[in-house]
């Protein structure tokens, strides 16, 4: 092949332009290391009514085109953006200024192009999920990226797909596209970002899709052999499929961690792969956060007792020093850890420690935390809401970055807070394990603490451990700098996803 390979990478959050948890982080940064190694990537969302206007170009790209679905069609149009890289310190690009869309090796500003889908019936609502037609807004979504390609006349060598929302495009492409010249050679890979959000849906769903034929496709597993679960098809056509880091790769093979579909994950194991995530190094980067109060760098590390301070006040704790500060962000389910924090929670506030906590979810969590919070005023901060900028400034302020999570496919948090000179309190599970190991200071080892069973008292004890630690500030330095060297960038892994390219090629080569 004489040309860039094209990769169609199709998520359903994109950050900045929508994001409620890692896979948009994963859909912002990827792309741009993908191009930065040659790719011809293309990204592909929705237009969300949330989606800023002055990133998407006036004129629509392709002003109208017909996406089946059912029996019918539906008419969306599609518009551009980019997603940049390479601007200095936050600086953004004019709507209308073309950006090089060439890969550069150098510090040149460059773009990866994103097409925004409109369909407004389905995208211009008040947040990205939890419709009642949510099934067949990202069908109509998956369906219109692939007619999108024939409207521009690009034809992907590669389709990469992210979690059940695209779950459907490998099982489009080994059917009803099968035949169609235009995606003759087309493969498709599939990511799992996390493998609990399945997308379940009855049988209409195959009719609205297309794939009445293709009907139920897995008797093994209950899952397919009688309903729509998208994750499974994804696992199950696409030609290569990997998650977020090996940990979790291994992990899914089992009944504890594989969602009841393990025993397919187990026949695909030959094509599936981990392959850690990593994080926007230019975006997140504490010599350059705009969210910071006080900007800082292995070199200035002391001054970050200045965000300390700051998140203090602004948490309404008292200002100390001394008192380490647990920060813990995210999404409020089971999967984080929460049912092991909450036995121990009263017994570590009233320890001299700190914790501000940033999260929204299960109503239930809410409430507990909220409780916590009026009991332990001096030593607890609950903010329940998503807030961008203050996730940062906890970051950038705490010293200990709590993740007690019961699964973790990869974990971005902890990655960010080591970034941010903030130690991690983890359990060993998937990417957690990957990426955090437990110090040892004789032999001079660890950036993090970590604890193995999914017990209250072993979080706790980790916990503990972290905190008496703290009280030794040259060790503690150590951590933080150890945690703020480590090579969490994207470069690496981007290089893993060319090689699952490569393969998920020749997988669909040897098929045809
Ligand atoms: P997951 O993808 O399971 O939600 P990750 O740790 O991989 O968890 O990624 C979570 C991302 O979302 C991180 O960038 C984290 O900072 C961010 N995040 C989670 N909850 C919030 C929140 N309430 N406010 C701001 N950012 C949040």
């Amino acid at each position: 092949m004489n040309r860039p390979l094209r990769v169609l990478f199709l998520s359903v959050e994109v950050a900045p332009f929508a994001k409620t948890g890692g896979l948009g982080d994963v859909a912002g940064a990827l792309p741009k290391a993908l191009h930065q190694l040659g790719v011809d990537v293309r990204v592909c969302m929705p237009l969300y009514r949330s989606v800023a206007r002055q990133h998407v170009s006036s004129d629509p790209v392709v002003p109208k085109f017909e996406v089946p679905l059912g029996a019918g069609s539906v008419a969306a149009a599609a518009y551009q953006g980019h997603l940049s890289y390479g601007l200095h310190e936050h600086e953004s690009r004019p709507p209308g200024a073309a950006p090089t869309s060439h890969p550069t090796n150098n510090s040149e500003p460059s773009s990866v192009p994103i097409y925004f889908v409109d369909a407004p019936h389905y995208f211009d609502r008040d947040s990205i999920y939890g419709h009642h037609d949510d099934g067949e807004r990202f069908l109509v979504y998956g369906r219109a990226a692939l007619e999108l390609c024939r409207s521009l006349d690009w034809a992907p060598d590669v389709v990469h797909c992210n979690d059940w929302h695209t779950g459907i495009v490998p099982n489009w492409l080994k059917t009803i596209y099968r035949d169609d010249p235009f995606f003759a050679g087309t493969a498709s890979v599939y990511t799992i970002h996390n493998l609990a959000y399945q997308g379940l849906f009855d049988y209409h769903f195959l009719e609205l899709a297309g794939l009445q034929q293709d009907g139920f496709p897995y008797p093994q597993i209950p899952e397919l052999a009688h309903t729509v679960d998208l994750m499974g098809r994804g696992i199950l056509y696409a030609d290569a499929v990997n998650t977020v880091s090996e940990r979790y790769a291994e992990e899914i093979l089992t009944p504890e961690y594989g969602e009841r579909l393990d025993p397919l994950l187990r026949d695909r194991r030959d094509r599936l792969f981990g392959i850690l995530n990593g994080i926007d190094d230019e975006e997140l980067d504490p010599a350059a956060d705009p969210h910071l109060p006080t900007r800082f760098d292995a070199a200035t590390l002391e001054t970050r007792l200045q965000n300390k301070l700051a998140l203090q006040r602004e948490a309404g704790l008292p200002e100390s020093p001394g008192i380490p500060v647990i920060g813990m962000i995210g999404r409020l389910s089971g999967q984080k850890g929460l049912d092991i924090l909450l036995p121990v929670l009263d017994a570590l506030l009233r320890r001299p420690l700190q914790l501000v906590l940033l999260g929204t979810g299960d109503e239930h969590y809410h409430y507990h935390l909220r409780q916590a919070q009026e009991r332990h005023p001096h030593s607890a901060a609950v903010f329940l809401t998503f807030d961008t900028p203050l996730a940062q400034r906890i970051y950038g302020g705490s010293d200990i970055f709590l993740m007690p999570s019961r699964y973790e496919p990869c974990g971005l948090g902890q990655l960010i807070a080591m970034r941010y000179g903030n130690v991690p309190v983890v359990r060993t599970t998937g990417g957690l394990a990957d990426t955090v190991q437990d110090c040892d200071p004789r032999a001079g080892r660890g950036n993090g603490f970590t604890f193995g069973p999914y017990d209250h008292l072993d979080l706790f004890a980790a916990v503990v451990r972290a905190e008496e630690t703290f009280k030794h500030p040259d060790y503690w330095r150590t951590l933080q700098l150890r945690g703020m060297a480590s090579d969490f960038s994207w470069s690496r892994s981007a290089q893993k996803y060319l090689d699952l390219y490569a393969k998920a090629l020749e997988f669909q080569r040897q098929a045809t």
